[in-house]
């Protein structure tokens, strides 16, 4: 470990962030012992946050406040049959439209804004309150140590650059910041040869322990480092990809390339940091202290091994109370304990958007999420992206790492053309999958979908 990083991150951080009268430090403390509470504690926990939340949405949110006056209900009915079913699901949209009625009046103090990504659509603009954040800090470092990333220790991001960059005083205080908790970061839009070729040498030369990327952005670096017969420095000891899904042939390509494990995590600008993956790899853990997850499928709780939407409530943003809001993501739930021992109930995958649907001529809706199921089994293909150009064609976009036959294309296309009655596929092999406006990797883009960030 670096040195003053270390002293940084591990001491005079902490100290610091107290000092500001910061809740981060003393929540971490307390986040790493309630992630092996028993279950039942934690869901007592939620429930009491919920409570003290749904109170401030009815009083203070222009929303709930008409909610709760119509439903007939109360916040204690809700908290009593511990169900927030009666509780409309909000969508994205919604708040778009009408961005006011769903923040509270007045805010507390230190509130600000956020917006999600999307260089072509409208990004959503959001309100957060300074606690709020503070628990999003402490469940991001949480989870992130699970995969040894700790404040200190050396990081290189392969992240996403600025949209629009922070004011000159904002951006020196930013770069001050990383350099002192050993970050280097570089732009994961930027994905030339050239800054591939940075990217390696700022690794080797900077010996991080941790790697951080978009997952596509470490798909694309692993290639590059593989055809380079580049060699991970040897201090490197985690890759944590997050941003889109991992499917198990690029989390095989991503260890093979940088020789350390790989811990998938989910995140989104709304709440940060949703769930994790532990040393144990088998599934990601909820950051259920800070928020409360529902996987819904046709509006019901979705079984254990079901896909259904993502449906979040996030029990300390008193700035702009997300209730039961779907973010547009599919995902799985786990089910059992998992073997390290954490409390924290799991999703068993993270699936992609529910944008990525696909039409048969027949009119059925069919997940997209059947191609990383579909092509699971053909070693040569390295990556891959399908768009629905029209009803009746799909073109099959691959990236190979081994020449495909004839005999293998024609077993690809009987295997889509099985789900996908009517619908003609052309294969057609690239050197890269595109990435959309907004730097990720779709794999797939259903009708009339393609400009969707
Ligand atoms: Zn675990």
């Amino acid at each position: 470990m670096n040195l003053y990083a270390g002293l940084w991150g591990g001491l005079m951080q902490p100290a610091y962030e107290r000092l500001r009268g910061r809740l981060t430090p003393g929540l971490s403390i307390r986040l790493e012992q309630s992630q092996y509470w028993p279950l039942e504690v934690l869901a007592r926990q939620q429930w009491q946050d919920m409570e003290a939340l749904l109170n401030l949405a009815r009083e203070r949110v222009p929303f709930y406040a008409d909610w709760f006056a119509n439903s007939g209900l109360t916040v204690e009915d809700i908290i009593q049959a511990r169900d927030l079913s009666p509780l409309p699901v909000i969508g994205r949209e919604q708040l778009m439209a009408d961005p006011g009625r769903f923040q509270a009046n007045p805010k507390p103090a230190g509130t600000f804004a956020k917006a999600t990504g999307g260089s072509t659509g409208r990004p959503l603009r959001f309100l957060v309150d300074p606690a709020s954040n503070q628990w999003r800090l402490a469940m991001s470092r949480r989870g992130y140590a699970w995969a040894g990333c700790r404040p200190g220790v050396r990081q290189v991001y392969l992240w996403a650059g600025d949209f629009t960059p922070p004011p000159g005083l904002a951006r020196i205080k930013r770069g001050l910041h990383r350099g002192l908790m050993g970050q280097i970061y570089l732009d994961c839009f930027d994905m030339t040869p050239a800054q591939m070729e940075r990217a390696l040498k700022v690794i080797s030369r900077f010996r991080p322990a941790c790697l951080v990327a978009f997952t596509s952005a470490a798909l694309i670096l692993a290639r590059h480092a593989k055809a380079r017969d580049w060699r991970p420095p040897a201090s490197l000891r985690s890759l944590i990809v997050g941003a889109e899904a991992l499917h198990a042939p690029g989390r095989q390509t991503l260890e093979a390339a940088f020789g350390c494990p790989v811990f998938e995590t989910y995140g989104s600008r709304e709440f940060m940091l949703m769930a994790a993956e532990c040393p144990r790899h088998q599934g990601l853990h909820l950051s259920m202290e800070n928020l409360y997850v529902e996987i819904l499928a046709d509006g019901q709780p979705a079984r254990p091994g079901q896909v259904g939407q993502v449906v979040v409530t996030d029990l300390h943003n008193s700035a702009q109370p997300f209730i039961r809001y779907q973010n547009g993501d599919l995902a799985v739930l786990g089910e059992g304990a998992c073997p390290c021992g954490r409390t924290l109930p799991r999703l068993a995958s993270v699936e992609g958007r529910v944008l990525d649907q696909l039409t048969s001529p027949d009119g059925r809706r069919l997940s997209g999420t059947i191609f990383p199921h579909l092509l699971k089994d053909f070693a040569a293909i390295e990556s891959f992206q399908a768009q629905q150009d029209r009803l009746d064609h799909l073109t099959l976009r691959l990236v190979l790492r081994a020449p495909l036959d004839e005999p293998q294309r024609r077993r690809i296309r009987q295997a889509i053309g099985g789900a996908l009655p009517g619908v003609e596929i052309a294969i057609q092999v690239v050197e890269r999958i595109p990435p959309t406006p907004s730097g990720k990797h779709r794999v797939t883009i259903g009708l009339g979908q393609e400009d969707r960030p």
